[in-house]
């Protein structure tokens, strides 16, 4: 027996069990992966949104990351909710040192509208963590945080992926499902463009799309993928996922990783 790909989440908890760390094993799993996860933050949270956040002291997540790594070893990494300036930049050095493909999910806001990343951590990001990314993957409000650069049509997906280059990221993805019509993303490394269109699906459980997406690339990138194809694998998984969203509790359901 060999072992499958390893992939490490690096992300919060969600005790409703959509998104996060959740949604990020789930992904690794039905993926044919071996997920492993270095906890940054634990929310208390349900369908109806977040009620409480804790931070994980920097030297329990350093500690996390280093048994995982000095021992089993990662071929790909994913990053999540990291909450504080302080968290993000201590993320930063550690995937500084790895060799793994790093996909980064600039988890800003959740779908409720509860912060996940505290307004003063927003310059780590710009200029600590996305220069370690194989692969960025900001929606459209990550974007506008983040570069100021405010997605109204699809030509102006251009201009976002390029504000977000200059921060340091070899690849980009900008997921345009916010704009009307169908869900269109693009994905840039600043010379290749490749435009990927789903059409949009009629179903509000969507929570723990994000964390998913960002998640199914790592698990590509783990087998050996190229980014364009890894990508594309990604957004037909999560495709899937939304299409089988289910209701639970009283507010919005999960995606499925069953389907
Ligand atoms: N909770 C955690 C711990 C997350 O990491 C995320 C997204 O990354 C969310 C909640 C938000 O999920 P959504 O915006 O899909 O509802």
């Amino acid at each position: 027996m060999t072992a499958p790909p390893l992939v490490l989440t690096v992300a919060g908890s969600d005790s409703g069990g959509g998104a996060g760390i959740q949604a990020d094993l789930k992904t690794m799993l039905a993926l044919g992966t071996h997920g492993m996860s270095v906890l940054t933050a634990v929310t208390a949270q349900n369908s109806r949104g977040v009620q409480g956040a804790w931070e994980l002291p920097v030297d329990a997540v350093r500690a996390q990351y280093r048994s995982v790594v000095d021992d089993i070893g990662v071929q790909a990494v994913k990053t999540g909710m990291l909450s504080s300036a302080e968290l993000v930049e201590t993320v930063a050095e550690l995937l500084a040192g790895t060799d793994a493909p790093v996909v980064i999910d600039p988890v800003g806001v959740s779908k409720h509208g509860d912060a996940l990343l505290a307004a003063s951590a927003l310059d780590a990001v710009r200029t600590r963590l996305l220069p370690v990314a194989t692969v960025a993957t900001p929606n459209l409000d990550e974007v506008a945080q983040l570069t100021g650069v405010r997605v109204e049509s699809e030509t102006d997906l251009r201009r976002a992926a390029a504000a977000v280059l200059a921060f340091g990221p070899r690849w980009v993805l900008i997921k345009g499902g916010h704009l009307a019509g169908d869900a269109v993303d693009l994905l840039t490394d600043g010379s290749e463009e490749h435009w990927l269109r789903a059409p949009r699906l009629d179903n509000r459980h969507t929570h723990g799309t994000g964390c998913t997406l960002a998640s199914a690339v790592a698990c590509g990138l783990a087998k050996g993928q190229s980014v364009p194809d890894a990508v594309r694998a990604a957004k037909e998984y999560v495709t899937g996922a939304i299409a089988a969203g289910f209701p639970l509790g009283g507010g919005i359901g999960p995606v499925d990783h069953g389907w």
